[in-house]
């Protein structure tokens, strides 16, 4: 069987470098090179509500954006299906049948949602919605079959959730017939790019914390943000040897800098780990690595403004793209759905219209059943 590949964004703000080395980088590997089935990316508005109920303009805005971002960034919608998650509402049906199967304190454990609730402040006006969402994630995986998650590190509670939960559904309705495929997390193989740290250097990259640097900044925006980046706070003159665990500027380094890039920009030095010495021995200043950067992260961006004045040129295409794949790919959940339901005995539709004979046949059963179950 060939993979089937799921991944998706909240548009709750553009994507920034954590999301490019975090996930989208493989989602275009894999479009490019892997002889998959079929490849979902939903952006993810229902989700996005959950800690954004009130501020639905901000969502709805962010659509377009992040369908933007992602083709810049490299993503084929020739290839793949980029659909809207509330333009598909078998989700929401799918995700009511799975929080029966999942309890509060086990959602309250999820180290991720434990983070996210402390950087977020609910305190006692949690949303159950947000809660949640780790199960609506679940049916959002399952609706498709999907074998293959492409994702940043924090979300791999959500598919271990999600593992939890077939289990519970097949244990529960679907014993001897297999209804669903165990999802895998496909994580970037470089620790640093699994779970990119912020400018502040505190906290992952995250459009809610407000220290990323985004997929759509120009040049002066990006040349301010890395000249403000955390460094090592006891480098102050250029002489002092230099720290560079929690330095952010040689964490992004290890994220996106190649050999190659020494050559073109920075010919003093051979390699990072080159770099990396002289760093520590004093003797680099920050300035000198923040330009380095600054020049790495202009080759990775500068094609993707180039595509992103065509897309701008091109925005009712990328609506309608939106719209059809919605409901293309409705269609498909509705059979899992369907599926679903028949495994737990919910198929009224079929029961109701069914010919006389499967009528009594069910009644039979039916009686049978109830039979069975008063002689216990
Ligand atoms: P929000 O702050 O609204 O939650 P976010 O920046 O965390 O936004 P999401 O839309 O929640 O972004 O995440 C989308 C995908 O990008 C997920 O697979 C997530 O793991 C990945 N991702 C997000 N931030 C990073 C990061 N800093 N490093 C690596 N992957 C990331
Ligand atoms: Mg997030």
């Amino acid at each position: 069987m060939k993979d089937i590949i799921l991944t998706g964004d909240r548009p709750t703000g553009n994507l920034h470098l954590g999301h490019y080395v975090g996930s989208v980088k493989n989602r275009i590997k894999i479009q490019n090179t892997v002889d998959y089935d079929k490849f979902y990316i939903m952006i993810a508005d229902t989700q996005a509500l959950t800690d954004n109920h009130d501020n639905v303009s901000k969502v709805r805005n962010n659509i377009i954006q992040v369908a933007i971002d992602y083709i810049s960034a490299g993503i084929d919608p020739s290839k793949v299906n980029i659909f809207i998650q509330s333009m598909v509402p078998e989700l929401a049906e799918i995700t009511t049948y799975f929080m029966n199967l999942v309890t509060v304190s086990r959602l309250q454990r999820n180290p991720t949602i434990k983070e996210e609730l402390k950087q977020r402040n609910f305190e006692k006006s949690l949303p159950i919605g947000f809660l949640n969402y780790p199960v609506s994630q679940a049916a959002d995986i399952l609706a498709f079959g999907s074998t293959i998650v492409p994702v940043g590190e924090d979300q791999l509670p959500m598919i271990e959730q999600t593992r939890e939960i077939i289990n519970s559904f097949n244990y529960t309705y679907s014993p001897k017939e297999k209804i669903f495929n165990e999802p895998k997390a496909y994580l970037s193989e470089e620790k640093i790019c699994q779970r990119l740290p912020g400018l502040d250097g505190k906290l992952k990259m995250s459009k809610s914390a407000g220290n990323a640097i985004y997929l759509c900044d120009d040049s002066k925006t990006v040349k301010e943000k890395i000249m403000s980046a955390y460094t090592d706070p006891n480098h102050i003159k250029v002489s002092d040897p230099g720290q560079i665990e929690g330095n952010v500027v040689f964490s992004y380094l290890d994220a996106f800098c190649q050999d190659e890039h020494f050559e073109k920009y920075l010919p003093e030095f051979s390699s990072l780990d080159d770099l990396k010495n002289h760093y520590r021995m004093g003797g680099v200043g920050d300035v000198k690595v923040k330009n380095f950067l600054y020049q790495i992260i202009e080759e990775l961006l500068t094609p993707m403004r180039v595509r992103r004045e065509e897309c701008l040129r091109n925005i009712d295409k990328i609506y309608q793209m939106l719209f059809d794949n919605s409901k293309k790919v409705s269609k498909e959940a509705r059979k899992t759905l369907e599926k679903m339901k028949t495994a737990m005995g919910l198929n009224y539709k079929q029961i109701f219209t069914a010919s006389e004979d499967e009528k009594n046949y069910e009644i039979n059963k039916n009686k049978k059943n109830i039979i069975k179950a008063k002689t216990f």
